[in-house]
């Protein structure tokens, strides 16, 4: 039974960066925007430790824990601020449809409409035969769906706790959607322009799976992600070692923002960052995402809660522990590695929840092995030491940088969006995210996903 009867020039799914960017742009030039979130907590602000397993999947491997804020502003409310744009090097090796300098000049625009240092978002330089980029922290970026103030915009509607549940097209051309909440009420949509699913890299399979009957077999395919790993324990003198070698690399031991090196090795790339002790909030996160018990949950968030407070404390006191490497790595292409359907499942609004298939190939694991040890092992790049680091599984924290799944056209034709993100097969459904990217670097990917926005609603308003 519909509630409400509602039309609008776009329809967007998702309120984090990829749709608040878009949705703060379109309604800047006066066109009517609803954004749809499926997030149940709106009150919370940027609240970092109030995160669930991600509602819509089943199974994952115990390795790839995605996380899910379940607050408007999507995983802009957990995450650490620290953009940069896609390097030259990986968007050449993605073999992405179109110039480089294109994707600079949005990304320019961008900075300047939200008042950043382009020069610090997109900083590339040499360093003894090393390239290597650098991240800046915004943090006045935030929760990008509050710091935008997308609520406050007369021009945008908000239906959060909602998902969509039925799209009517007619011939390839979306009309309307229904949508629904958590309480089972259905209303309609109509659209006047364009559908655009913002959904994050997970999310947008997903849903794309569930509501398109004839969709595109590649849609869930390909998932790549960007493993993070320590490798540590150092002590104070292997780091300052390290620091007083590489000065110009770091800018200081007190304020270490992420550094990423452009090493590669048969396409693969590695970023580096110098991080303080191993972190056993990652430990007691992982289990809080895997854990269905409400009262481990709760007992494990009190304790992540109380570790934060403990660091921070630590921090104020200037006490830091041990030290260790934080190296994360680009990951080829694998038809193997995917989100599919699981049909035995349903979620809250009655779609059907998907399990995730995710590996390395031995070959992957030999090359991050064999990187490691080039930066950090016995003859190593930035710093020798005789400790033999290898690159353990277990160890990792993968699934917060889900890519490829709805990947963007490259020179074989084989993607599922085109070089406008339009999806194939339809007049006006449109898909931005990581998703979208063709290949996973090392860079994260957030910035580059905003600069997407960018440029997809400057596509938009030309429709
Ligand atoms: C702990 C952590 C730290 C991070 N740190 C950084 C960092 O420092 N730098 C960086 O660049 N990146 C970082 N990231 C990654 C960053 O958060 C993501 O790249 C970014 O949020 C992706 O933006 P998005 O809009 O594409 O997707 P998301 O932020 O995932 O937003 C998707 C939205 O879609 C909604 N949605 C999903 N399915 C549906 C549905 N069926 N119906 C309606 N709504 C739906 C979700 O509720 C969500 O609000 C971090 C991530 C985590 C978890």
């Amino acid at each position: 039974m519909s509630k409400i009867n509602k039309q609008y020039d776009f329809v967007i799914i998702g309120s984090g960066p990829a749709g608040s960017i878009l949705a703060w742009n379109l309604a800047k030039s006066n066109f009517k925007v609803a954004i749809i979130d499926r997030a149940t907590n709106i009150k919370i602000f940027n609240d970092k430790n109030s995160f669930i397993f991600t509602p819509y999947i089943n199974n994952s491997p115990n390795y790839y824990t995605p996380l899910f804020s379940n607050q408007l502003g999507g995983n802009s409310a957990l995450w650490n601020n620290k953009i940069s744009l896609i390097t030259k090097e990986e968007f050449v090796s993605g073999k992405w449809p179109f110039n480089y300098e294109e994707l600079l000049a949005y990304s320019k625009n961008l900075a300047k409409q939200l008042d950043l240092d382009h020069q610090k978002i997109s900083f590339v330089d040499d360093f003894k035969n090393i390239k290597f980029s650098r991240s800046t922290r915004a943090k006045k970026l935030g929760n990008l769906y509050f710091s935008l103030k997308i609520s406050d915009h007369k021009n945008i509607d908000i239906y959060h706790s909602s998902s969509p549940v039925n799209i009517n097209s007619n011939e390839d051309c979306v009309k309307k959607i229904n949508i629904k909440n958590i309480k089972g009420e259905i209303s309609e949509l109509k659209i006047n322009k364009a559908l655009i699913f913002c959904a994050g890299g997970l999310g947008n399979p997903h849903i794309l799976k569930n509501l398109l009957k004839d969709h595109n077999t590649l849609i869930g395919k390909k998932l790549s992600d960007h493993p993070h790993i320590n490798i540590g324990n150092l002590s104070k003198n292997d780091i300052s070692e390290f620091i007083n070698f590489s000065k110009y690399f770091i800018n200081n031991s007190e304020q270490m923002d992420e550094d990423s090196l452009f090493l590669s090795l048969k396409n693969y790339f590695v970023g580096l960052q110098v991080d303080f002790s191993q972190d056993p909030s990652r430990i007691l996160k992982r289990l809080f995402i895997k854990s269905r018990s409400f009262l481990s949950k709760k007992l494990l968030s009190l304790l992540i809660n109380y570790y934060s407070l403990f660091l921070k404390f630590l921090s104020l006191l200037k006490i830091r522990g041990k030290y260790s490497f934080e190296l994360f790595f680009s990951q080829n292409q694998n038809l193997n590695n995917l989100m599919e359907l699981d049909p035995n499942s349903k979620d809250e609004f009655d779609l059907v929840k998907s399990n995730i298939i995710w590996d390395f190939t031995r070959d992957e694991l030999d090359i991050y092995n064999h990187l490691i040890n080039q930066l950090i092992g016995k003859e190593g790049l930035l710093l020798k030491t005789n400790n033999f680091f290898k690159f353990r599984k277990n160890k990792i924290m993968a699934g917060l940088h889900p890519s490829c799944t709805t990947q963007i056209d490259n020179e074989n034709n084989l993607g599922c969006v085109d070089k406008n993100l339009k999806l194939k097969g339809y007049d006006n459904i449109f898909i931005n995210g990581s998703s979208v990217f063709p290949n996973n670097g090392f860079t994260n990917p957030t910035w580059t996903i905003m600069t997407l926005s960018n440029r997809l609603s400057k596509h938009l308003e030309d429709l």
